[in-house]
């Protein structure tokens, strides 16, 4: 993928993230005025972006549009107002009009604009009702010669949580991109992390909810540095996974270079073996031409490992500070006289408890066991 279709890629996905969050859609098209070459999502996001950095746009003649720009972009296209034509059929242009299309020179004005910086929304997520399954932490840990009790819904309650959503862009070997979304949530503990443009089954509207004021500047820059922190994490597996992948293909490709010039400086010294002593004078001369290939060999070999070293680039194209809503799920598991209790923290938007700790080593539990009258998970019970 080159760098420019990267680029056209990542603002089309603004725009589809924003409509699933319930925005306003853009202009109504006018029928007939876009052309078959010219995506369809095209004018819908320059629409919407238009409208949200503040611009006011008007319906003109043949489709156009007439836009009269918003502050921030008169200052950097140094204009009042522009008008956007979208018709990839038409001969001429009016005055000082941009043909406007993902790969035209007003195209490309745009996106750079829209690139500038991420989009940042606010959203709340709802809850869904119930907000925790009828078994209650049943439904994700299995155990063995426990019996459950009754499960108990805490009241719901909406923490903050700051989503971040990224290209992440693979440079070297085999280029490739991949979209994530990393969610951090109060104090900066990873909250999820999600391969996609957005966070699946969540139905959210738009703006925070349930949550007390405005987090200061001082907390707002340590969630982001939490968030960073993700980020960073992610591209660290992302790049050791990547490693493994590739390297078996750099080596094949090593291993057949080597094939190849080993072959070739045998055969040259062979050549020389048997004409020793027919021209003393040219030893020099064949010497001279294994050793260029060696040379060769070493030269396209560290080509090779360039061409497959691995870089990456990790562009956060927009920011969701949401309210989540979550709650305590409590239960009992039973066996014998002793009682324990578990408690499990509840993604009410989502309706799925997490797993519980194990209360005999704390550690995330799928499975828990009876041990000695009391309960253990199968990394910490005694085998
Ligand atoms: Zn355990």
């Amino acid at each position: 993928m080159s760098a420019a279709r990267a680029r056209r890629g990542a603002p089309a996905e603004v725009a589809g993230a924003r409509r699933r969050g319930g925005a306003r859609a853009a202009a109504p098209p006018t029928p007939g005025a876009v052309a078959a070459t010219l995506p369809p999502e095209w004018r819908a996001f320059v629409g919407h972006w238009l409208e949200t950095e503040g611009s006011v746009i008007r319906p003109a003649a043949r489709g156009d549009w007439e836009v009269e720009l918003a502050p921030s972009l008169q200052k950097r296209w140094r204009r009042q107002r522009v008008r956007l034509v979208f018709d990839p059929q038409r001969p001429t242009l009016p005055r000082g009009a941009w043909y406007t299309a993902p790969g035209s020179g007003a195209g490309r004005k745009l996106l750079d604009a829209a690139l500038d910086e991420p989009v940042c929304t606010r959203r709340t997520a709802l809850p869904q009702v119930p907000g925790a399954p009828a078994e209650g932490i049943a439904s994700v840990v299995r155990v063995r010669g426990l019996t459950w009790g009754p499960p108990r819904l805490g009241p719901v309650r909406y923490e903050r949580r700051l989503a971040v959503h990224a290209v992440l862009t693979r440079w070297g070997g085999l280029p490739l991109q991949e979209q994530w979304v990393v969610v951090s949530g109060p104090h900066g503990a990873l909250a999820e992390r999600a391969e996609g443009v957005d966070l699946s089954e969540v139905r959210a509207r738009e703006g925070l909810s349930h949550l007390p004021g405005d987090t200061g500047p001082e907390a707002r820059r340590a969630m982001w540095e939490e968030a960073r922190r993700h980020l960073e994490a992610l591209v660290a597996e992302r790049e050791a996974e990547w490693e493994r992948a590739l390297s078996a293909r750099r080596d094949d490709e090593l291993d057949r270079l080597g094939a190849f010039f080993s072959a070739r400086i045998e055969e040259e010294e062979e050549r020389l073996r048997r004409r020793t002593g027919a021209a003393e004078e040219s030893d020099v001369d064949h010497q001279g031409d294994a050793t260029s290939l060696k040379l060769e060999w070493e030269r396209r070999a560290a080509e090779v490992r360039q061409r497959w070293a691995i870089r990456s680039e990790i562009r956060v194209w927009g920011v969701c500070e949401w309210s989540w809503p979550v709650a305590d799920l409590e239960q009992e598991l039973r066996t014998g006289a002793v009682h324990v209790r578990l408690t499990s923290r509840v993604d009410v938007a989502r309706g799925r408890p997490a797993l519980p700790p194990c209360p005999t080593c704390g550690h995330p539990a799928e499975m828990l066991v009876r041990v000695r009258g009391s309960v253990a998970c199968v990394r910490c019970a005694p085998a």
